[in-house]
């Protein structure tokens, strides 16, 4: 295979947007996502900076001109910044956009050098503006240090989106109050239905909250309009006239997107997996640290474009079920 053909999988699928775990790592343990006792990865097994900084290009030399870094948390990561920086060297040549998705924690620290390396955008995942709801959710007392963190990043010039889990009993009456917060700071908020990936300490079924019964609320309230905006991943949008801002609605439960899924992931061991919601795994730590790295990626990638499922199968319609993957959002990627 020619090294420089797109990604392209047996549906006809153009793969352009590649979303990097660099840690398994966090410094909140939201309930939703990891168990309190998670365990991480030993840091042996993590790729280097050397080896994220390699695959990345491997990636775009296919054809991928998105770069999300995520994980766990990516602040977290002690050399997140010297990464950051050698991929925005690339912005303009190949790559068009490196973003990063964060619970905001170390936002303050780390917003201006991020827009310094060649970031304009990031999403930051918030749940409630609650301080003992965050806590109880996160199980960490960190709401200020996440607010401080994005007005930080405004404040360097970075566009923000917000995502927020929609979890039934717990931020299900806060979500109007969450909307109007965003849209009164001029940033976007997008709406996710949890997954059933992982073990965690509760039953999925009673934290599942359908967004179509959420979007039936929201249109008591407010005027929503269905809109045409696509930032090139899974959600729907709609314009609220009240607001003036946008809502996004991410559903992998109510509302399958998986015919334009334009992505793979890849762990911070170097694991790709094909399908979030899937077991396709191709190993590209074992092509990375092969005795002919470039063209062992290679292979590896056209392997995974073999094996990329059609679409994912997991439901949450019954109390006590098992996870429908035993990995952990946290893990893959989210
Ligand atoms: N720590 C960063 C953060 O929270 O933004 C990045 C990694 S986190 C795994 C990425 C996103 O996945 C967050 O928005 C989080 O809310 C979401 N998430 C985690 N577990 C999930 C689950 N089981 N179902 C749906 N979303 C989940
Ligand atoms: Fe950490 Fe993000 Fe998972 Fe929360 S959702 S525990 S912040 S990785």
């Amino acid at each position: 295979m020619n090294a420089a053909a797109p990604l392209i999988d047996q549906f006809q699928r153009r793969i352009s947007y590649l979303r990097l775990s660099v840690t398994d790592r966090c410094d909140l343990r939201c309930s939703y996502c990891m168990p309190e006792a998670q365990q991480f990865l030993p840091r042996k097994d993590v790729l280097s900076l050397e080896e994220l900084h390699r695959l990345a290009l491997g990636f775009i030399d296919r054809g991928v001109t998105r770069l999300r870094l995520t994980g766990g948390e990516p602040l977290v990561r002690r050399d997140m910044i010297e990464l950051v920086k050698a991929l925005g060297a690339r912005l303009g040549q190949g790559l068009e956009e490196l973003t990063l998705t964060t619970n905001g924690t170390r936002l303050g620290e780390f917003a201006d050098r991020l827009r310094e390396a060649g970031v304009r955008r990031i999403n930051v995942s918030l749940d409630t503006l609650d301080r003992e709801r965050f806590a109880a959710l996160s199980r960490r007392d960190s709401l200020s240090q996440v607010l401080d963190g994005i007005a930080a990043a405004r404040a360097a010039g970075l566009k923000i989106k917000i995502n927020t889990v929609a979890l039934k009993g717990t931020n299900e009456e806060e979500i109007p109050a969450l909307i109007e917060w965003a849209h009164g700071q001029g940033m976007d908020l997008t709406l996710i239905e949890v997954m059933p990936l992982g073990e965690i300490e509760q039953d999925r079924f009673d934290q599942y909250l359908p967004l179509t019964r959420v979007r039936e609320t929201l249109e008591r309230r407010f005027t929503l309009t269905a809109s045409n905006h696509r930032t090139g991943g899974p959600a729907r949008y709609a314009d609220i006239a009240e607001t003036g801002g946008r809502i996004g609605f991410i559903t992998p439960l109510t509302g399958n997107f998986c015919d334009g899924c334009n992505r793979v992931r890849v762990t911070a061991t170097g694991q790709l997996y094909a399908c979030l919601g899937g077991s396709e795994q191709v190993d590209l730590r074992a092509a990375l640290r092969s005795a002919d790295p470039n063209q062992e990626l290679d292979r590896a990638l056209d392997q995974a474009m073999r094996i990329k499922p059609e679409r994912h199968h997991f439901a949450i319609d019954r109390a006590g079920a098992a996870p429908a993957l035993a990995r952990h959002m946290s893990t893959t990627g989210g």
